[in-house]
């Protein structure tokens, strides 16, 4: 096990690189076998989901596009709250299956705003390939058809994500070590 410091906050490996590639491999067998013959559209949300997108386009072999999406918060109304806008979706995805290609499902709060921005464009079906998943902490119902690596509910960094913008570009998969950290 080998550990990284990003802004003074020590991290230890958690999920190496092997493992990371070998979870995304059977997602892709997935996918390849539900849908074929639908020529999906894989969404990739940047900035967090560049790693995994790459290595999973490489391992998805039926026809397929992919393009890429941010997402612009600004605050709402009061009733909202913080409002996820997505934008830079150039493509016409009426009638389309569409693939959203996540970083990390926390609580949902965000692969919801997705969901329901893709829906009100007319999208036939969504799915959502997510690398990482927290199930304790998840509290919406949009169904999570591909998570590649289930994980508690701990804060993790690497292979995309970052700590306050360091650390998307390790390999393997960090954990805040809570007990050498000493913060
Ligand atoms: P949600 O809206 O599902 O609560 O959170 C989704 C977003 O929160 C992710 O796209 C990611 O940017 C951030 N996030 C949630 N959990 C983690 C984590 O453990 N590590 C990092 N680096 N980001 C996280
Ligand atoms: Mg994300």
């Amino acid at each position: 096990m080998s550990s990284v410091v990003i802004h003074g906050r020590t991290f230890k490996t958690k999920i190496t690189s092997s493992e990371i590639l070998k979870a995304i491999g059977e997602v892709a067998d997935q996918i390849n076998v539900d849908l074929k013959g639908k020529k999906p559209l894989f969404l990739a949300v940047l900035n967090g989901s560049f790693m995994f997108a790459a290595d999973l386009m490489k391992k998805v072999n039926i026809e397929c596009e992919i393009s890429f999406v941010k997402l612009a918060s600004y605050e709402g109304t009061s009733s909202t709250g913080t409002v996820k806008q997505l934008i830079g979706l150039n493509e016409d995805i009426k009638g389309r299956t569409v693939v959203i290609v996540e970083d990390i499902v926390d609580t949902g709060v965000t692969i919801e705003h997705v969901w329901e921005q893709l829906k009100a464009l007319g999208v036939s079906e969504i799915k959502i390939a997510t690398l990482l998943f927290k199930p304790a902490a998840y509290t919406k119902t949009v169904p999570i058809e591909y998570a590649a690596i289930v994980i508690p509910n701990d804060f993790i960094v690497g292979y995309g994500l970052d700590y306050k913008g360091l650390g998307r570009n390790l390999e393997d998969i960090y954990v805040l070590d809570y007990e050498n950290d000493g913060k």
